[in-house]
Parts: structure tokens; C-alpha cells; sequence
């Protein structure tokens, strides 16, 4: 009895010690990891520095390159395209007209009554259609006559108070938001179907003439009267809030900027100067890039993979839709390298573009004590289970580990973030240096005012408020001069603005 119980003491002491020495060996090969884990997220940290001197830089890159895509077709990355947008909304816009917004999976037909400055958008009513997926894929034809025969339904439903008077054509503001050539404020050529639409038979062809068509095959009269993106939009729906705004910029999947130039700054514009003296510039600003940019291996090798490899770098790594990516590219090198997530790499971390922006975001604005929204997030997407990640027996070990992994995502997620958040205010600066606008000038009181919108700027709290301190932090005493404000889908009745600021029927009033 004695003997069994020495034994038992004897075996239970060799296991204790066994079971110490496991967990001394799995500390220090923790301790390796970690500091393998804490190495990856410091070289990032570096790489990623965005100190107000380079982000200068950028900006003055930007203003330079502004200049080269104005002087000559093809001058620069930068297209800097002539929208033939000469004239922004007043707010003496009157009567009915129709908007379009086709840019994505779902398109948006709209009807406004504007009843001039007393008045404003004295009505508004909008519907959302989604878009067959094998339409996406089809003919021209049958994309437009989808589109008008929607958009047919849509008027049959309008009100009497829309009613235009006799022998009055309906008029339409049409935001296609897809790259263009444009040749008229209200014609322009295809040039490339991007975000998954991929119909040949489009490609090369006026994207009015082609909706005409179809307005016509479905028995509608309505003149398009304005064609213009989703930035042009904005720009004009904030100017019809704010006199004040002099460039829209968009922060969504991807990233673009207008803004109001003055004609004869314009040296590629060889036709008549506009009466009112001023273009509004398309930048297609999501294509610049400069070797000011603070660019890492995981951009690089993001952009090799992607579908446009060597374009769009700016929006590569500001924009919603590779924000998430790029700390999914991160954490597949922490799992590999640091065991980050236990000692193999989670299958579904593998997965391109598996991690959305919208996730990095909720992560990051988690405000629970122990993270638990990363916790269930991570779990969710990624199937990984941090309880469990680092090996169980260290879990169990060292308290807390989990909730160290966690903030260390939370660090990720901000140094990629705030990252793409400064350069994007680097960006404004540029268009505030090209304007001269990004000083104060003696006696001066002039404001300008930047409208944004996107679902990145309106839903990622952290990004938007890092653009706007870091705006403040480059301007320096010319920031109470400046405004940003959330034009909040402005672009749907800013399309029906530039409809009623591009009548046909404008002259016969004016006279
Ligand atoms: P689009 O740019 O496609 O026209 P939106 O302006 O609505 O459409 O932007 C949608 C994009 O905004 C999404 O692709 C996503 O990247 C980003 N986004 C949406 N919601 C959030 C969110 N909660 N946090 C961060 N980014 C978001
Ligand atoms: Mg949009």
C-alpha cells in the first residue's frame, strides 16, 4: 500500500516535471514566435510611416502630376479627364427630371421636382433595381433594354406633380461609373467594363447612344441630357448644398476625386472656353502613384496578383476594397512565420480578399475590454479560434495570450488604415496646391469646401477621422479655411442636377 502510494507520488512528480518542462520549452519557443510575430508588425509599422514631410511630398507629386495630365492627352497617370461639366448647379434649378446611377450590381433610377432657391429639392423618389447576373456577362441590347424598361416602369409610377408641360421632353442625368472617353457633356465612349460587367459588344461604343436605343425600343421619350461618374455626381450635389465645394472626392471599393478647374489652366482643351470660365476635371485619381509612396512587400505582391497589375496604386492602398486584403496578407505571414495562429496557417486565411474591409473595420472598432468582436470575427471568417491558437497548453499557461494576439490585429488593422487615411489627405492637399487654395492669403476670406462620400469615408469612423486631423495637421493655419463634409449620396440627385443645369430647354428660358 505504501509502496503503490510512493510509486504514484513518484509518477505524478515525473509528470509534473514533464509536463514543466513542456511548458518551459513551449515559452520559449512562444517567445520566439512572438518576437518573430512583434518583428513582422514593427517592419510593417516602418514601412507603412506616413510623417507629415512625406506626406508633402505626395502631395506636391500629386499638384505636379495634376499639371502633366492637363497639359497633353496621356501625359501623366493621372488622366485628368475634361467632363464637359461647365456648369455646377445654382439652386435655380426648376422642375422635374430623372436620374440613373449604374456603377455596380444594382442600379438606381430617381425622379426629382426642384422648385429653385425657396424651394430646393422640393420632392424625391427613387427606386433599386439589381441587375441579372448573366446580364452582366450578355449583350449590350439586353443590358439597356433592361435598364430602360425599368426605368419605363418607374416613370409610368410618377406623380402629377412631376407632370412636365405639354410638348416638354423628360430629361435624365445618366451616372455611369465605369471608365469613359468622354466626348460631350452628354456622350462618351466606353473605354473598359470593370467591377465583374464584361459585355464585349459594349467596349468602343457611345454609352448614350446605346441607352438611347433602348429608350427608344421601349417606347420612352427622355432625353439624356448630362453623362457623368459617380464623382461628377457628388461634386454636384454638394455644390448644390455649399457654394463653398470645389472638389468631391469618393472613398468607397475604390477611390476618385473631381474637382473645378479653370478653363484656361486647361493647355489639352482646344475648344471654345466656357462662358462660365471653369471644367470640372475627372482625375481618376486612383491611378497615381509616385515613388513617394509608402509602399510594402504585401502591396506588391497584392498588385501582381491582381486583375490590373501596375494600375491603380493610389487606390490600392487607400481604398475599401483592398484595405481588408492587405491585413489578410499580413496575417497569412504572421501564421507562417510566427505561428501566429497556431502551427499551421488557418485554410481560409489563405483565401484572397476572404477578409472584407467591413470586417477590418468592425475589428478595429471594437471597444470591449477583452476584444471580443475580433475574437468572434476572426472565428467567423477565418474559422480560427484564438482560445485555442498559440497551442492550448500555452493558452492555459499564460494568461492572456489570446487577448495579446488580438491587440495586435488591432495594430495591424490601424497602421493599414491610418496609412491609406493620410495619403488620402495627402491627396486633397494636391488638389489644394494645384487650386492655390492650401494658404491663406492676407485679407482674404475665401472657403473651400470638399464634399465626400463613400461607403469607407461614411462607415470606417477611425479612417475618416484620421483623413480629416490629418488634413488639419498639413494645412496648418489655412485649415480653418477649409471644410470637408459628407455629401451623403450626393451623386444620385447631383446626375438630376446636371440634367437641369444642362437643359435643352435652359437657353429659351434665359431668353
Ligand atoms: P461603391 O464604391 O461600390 O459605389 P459604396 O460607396 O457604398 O459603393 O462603398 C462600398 C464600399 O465601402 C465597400 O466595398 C467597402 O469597401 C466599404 N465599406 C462599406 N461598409 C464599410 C464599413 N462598415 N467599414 C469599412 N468600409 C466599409
Ligand atoms: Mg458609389
Amino acid at each position: 500500500m505504501g509502496k503503490v502510494a510512493v510509486c504514484t507520488a513518484a509518477v505524478c512528480a515525473a509528470a509534473v516535471c514533464a509536463a514543466a518542462a513542456l511548458v518551459v520549452r513551449h515559452r520559449m519557443r512562444s517567445s520566439g514566435r512572438w518576437a518573430k510575430a512583434m518583428a513582422i508588425l514593427k517592419e510593417l509599422e516602418d514601412k507603412c510611416g506616413t510623417p507629415t514631410g512625406k506626406l508633402r511630398q505626395v502631395a506636391d507629386a500629386m499638384a505636379v502630376e495634376m499639371h502633366a495630365g492637363l497639359a497633353s492627352e496621356g501625359g501623366s497617370k493621372l488622366k485628368m479627364i475634361i467632363s464637359y461639366v461647365d456648369n455646377l448647379p445654382t439652386g435655380d434649378e426648376r422642375g422635374s427630371f430623372y436620374a440613373l446611377d449604374l456603377g455596380g450590381t444594382n442600379f438606381r433610377v430617381l425622379r426629382v421636382l426642384l422648385g429653385g432657391k425657396e424651394k430646393r429639392v422640393a420632392k424625391q423618389e427613387f427606386e433599386e433595381v439589381s441587375i441579372p447576373p448573366d446580364l452582366m456577362i450578355g449583350t449590350s441590347d439586353a443590358l439597356f433594354d433592361f435598364i430602360a424598361d425599368a426605368l419605363k416602369k418607374f416613370v409610368d409610377t410618377e406623380g402629377e406633380d412631376y407632370h412636365l408641360s405639354p410638348g416638354r421632353q423628360r430629361e435624365l442625368g445618366f451616372t455611369f461609373s465605369f471608365p469613359v472617353k468622354q466626348t460631350s457633356i452628354a456622350s462618351g465612349t466606353l473605354v473598359k467594363w470593370t467591377k465583374g460587367f464584361s459585355i464585349e459588344d459594349a467596349v468602343g461604343q457611345d454609352i448614350v447612344g446605346e441607352l438611347t436605343k433602348s429608350l427608344e425600343r421601349v417606347g420612352l421619350d427622355m432625353r439624356v441630357a448630362a453623362l457623368v461618374n459617380d464623382t461628377i455626381g457628388t461634386l454636384a450635389g454638394g455644390r448644390y448644398d455649399n457654394p463653398d465645394v470645389i472638389a468631391a472626392v469618393i472613398l468607397g471599393t475604390g477611390t476618385n476625386a473631381a474637382y473645378v478647374e479653370r478653363a484656361h489652366a486647361i493647355p489639352k482643351w482646344h475648344g471654345l472656353l466656357p462662358k462660365s470660365g471653369e471644367m470640372v476635371i475627372n482625375m481618376e485619381w486612383g491611378n497615381f502613384r509616385s515613388s513617394h509612396l509608402p509602399l510594402t512587400e504585401y502591396d506588391v505582391a497584392m498588385d501582381v496578383d491582381s486583375l490590373n497589375p501596375g494600375e491603380q496604386i493610389f487606390e490600392k492602398i487607400i481604398s475599401g476594397m483592398y484595405l481588408g486584403e492587405i491585413l489578410r496578407r499580413v496575417l497569412c505571414r504572421m501564421a507562417d512565420e510566427a505561428a501566429f495562429f497556431g502551427d499551421t496557417i488557418p485554410p481560409k486565411l489563405k483565401i484572397p480578399f476572404i477578409l472584407r474591409t467591413p470586417h477590418m473595420s468592425a475589428m478595429h472598432h471594437d471597444t470591449s475590454s477583452d476584444l471580443k468582436v475580433i475574437g468572434s470575427k476572426l472565428k467567423d471568417i477565418l474559422e480560427v479560434s484564438l482560445s485555442l491558437s498559440l497551442s492550448l497548453s500555452l493558452s492555459l499557461c499564460i494568461s492572456n495570450t489570446s487577448l495579446k494576439t488580438r491587440k495586435v490585429i488591432v495594430e495591424l488593422c490601424e497602421i493599414i488604415s491610418i496609412r491609406g487615411a493620410r495619403l488620402a489627405a495627402a491627396g486633397i492637399l494636391g488638389v489644394l496646391k494645384k487650386l492655390g487654395r492650401d494658404t491663406v492669403k492676407e485679407g482674404e476670406k475665401q472657403s473651400s469646401v470638399i464634399a465626400l462620400d463613400g461607403g469607407l469615408y461614411e462607415h470606417y469612423t477611425k479612417f475618416s477621422n484620421a483623413l480629416e486631423s490629418t488634413l488639419k495637421e498639413l494645412l496648418g493655419e489655412a485649415s480653418d479655411s477649409i471644410v470637408i463634409t459628407h455629401s451623403n449620396d450626393g451623386s444620385g440627385v447631383g446626375a438630376a442636377l446636371l440634367a437641369a443645369s444642362h437643359s435643352q430647354y435652359l437657353e429659351v428660358e434665359d431668353s
